[in-house]
């Protein structure tokens, strides 16, 4: 039987709760499953800080460089805050995706029937979503130089960002949303802002170029930024890839993710290119106001199990029986606290945990 390494990086506050709940969810798989899965575990984050001295230490490094896939739970906390810039736990989250040039950060929306009341926009704009944000993540005005503040003679201050991209770098990201665009509903909408900014006009036509090479069986949509803001809220399943730079596509996948209710339900993924072990975690951060109470929800992180089922190891099958083992556990109304609803059942991380290994089937 093949068989695949995956190193789990727990980090801080609720990361090693919903982490514990997907190991039980990689048990089961590597059970039941045609890939065998074995697991290690790294420091990361504040916690790795408290061990090492640095929240990103060499050796997570090496054995992240080693796995076949990374799965994360979240960095951060009170504790930390302190700390000189260099020192603080979410170093340790930019240093791996750096490190690994994980380029592409795939945030999916899914909005499950269940769930659709949870939501602030009403149940029949958000029921049955299912979109995906496909956002470049290591170029753009995030990582643009010049950038800086600097003092002006007469005393007032300049403070500014560099918007940059190569024509590889918005390529590459473009392969990816075609090719997920070819495994959903064969949509693309590129979002830029290319009525102001020559940088994302380049974009547009990169793009373009793309799609008439290599991709014409994809349909391919354009809108800029403002629009595709309002249009999420006001319809968001007119959408099926959105594909879109650095800092629109931060603004845009928040938005995205309040569609569907709770945080505690948003899985994501960071890829690179073909080989490099790709970094699966929950959307929400580590969530020290509810960390060690066994209130955590841990479906993002279990889903986030599944997208790496689905894309790093082309599990698809399987990935697909999680996804329903999870919509089964809500359907029979099963609640962790942040998606408590009336007449639901309350429970905690670890019972959502069994009740999702239990609808995987029998041990
Ligand atoms: P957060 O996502 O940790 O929490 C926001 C709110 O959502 C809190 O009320 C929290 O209790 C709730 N929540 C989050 N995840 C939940 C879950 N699984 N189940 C139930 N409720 C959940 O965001 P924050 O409070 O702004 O940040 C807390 C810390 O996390 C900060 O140090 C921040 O820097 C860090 N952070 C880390 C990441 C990451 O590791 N990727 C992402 C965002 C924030």
């Amino acid at each position: 039987m093949p068989s695949k390494h995956i190193l789990l990086l727990p980090g801080d506050g609720i990361g090693p709760e919903v982490v514990a709940e997907t190991e039980k969810v990689i048990g089961w798989f590597s059970q039941h499953g045609p890939v065998k899965f074995t697991t290690s575990m790294a420091f990361i984050g504040g916690s790795a800080y408290d061990a090492t001295g640095t929240p990103f230490p060499d050796e997570t490094l090496a054995k992240a460089r080693k796995a076949d896939a990374i799965l994360l739970g979240a960095v951060g906390g009170p504790k930390w805050e302190g700390l000189p810039y260099g020192s603080r736990p979410e170093r340790g989250l930019l240093g791996l995706r750096k490190e690994l040039g994980l380029f592409a950060n795939l945030r999916p929306a899914l909005c499950y029937d269940a769930l659709a009341d949870a939501s602030t926009l009403k149940r029949d704009v958000v029921a049955g979503l299912d979109i995906i944000i496909v956002r470049e993540l290591t170029g753009g005005i995030y990582f643009g130089q010049p950038r800086g503040v600097e003092q002006l003679p007469d005393g007032t201050r300049r403070g500014f960002n560099t918007e940059v991209y190569t024509s590889p770098e918005v390529t590459r990201i473009a392969r990816v949303a075609f090719e997920l665009a070819k495994k959903r509903q064969r949509r693309v909408c590129s979002v830029d802002k290319a009525n102001v900014l020559e940088c994302t006009e380049m974009w547009r036509e990169e793009v373009i170029a793309v799609h008439k090479e290599s991709y014409r069986d994809v349909d391919l949509s354009h809108m800029y930024v403002d629009n595709a803001a309002m249009q999420l809220v006001r319809n968001p399943k007119q959408f099926d890839v959105i594909v879109t730079t650095n800092m629109f596509g931060d603004i845009l996948s928040d938005i995205a993710s309040q569609l569907t209710g709770s945080l505690g339900m948003l899985p994501s993924a960071s890829m690179g290119e073909p080989g490099t072990p790709g970094v699966f975690e929950p959307v929400h951060g580590s969530a020290p106001d509810i960390a060690g109470k066994g209130i955590a929800n841990p479906i993002a992180t279990i889903l986030s199990f599944a997208m790496m089922l689905k894309y790093s190891f082309e599990l698809v099958q399987e990935a697909h029986h999680l996804e329903r083992a999870v919509m089964h556990v809500l359907d029979q109304g099963l609640r962790t606290a942040d998606i408590m609803q009336p007449g639901m059942t309350r429970v905690g991380t670890g019972e959502m945990g069994d009740a999702i290994v239990k609808a995987l089937g029998p041990n």
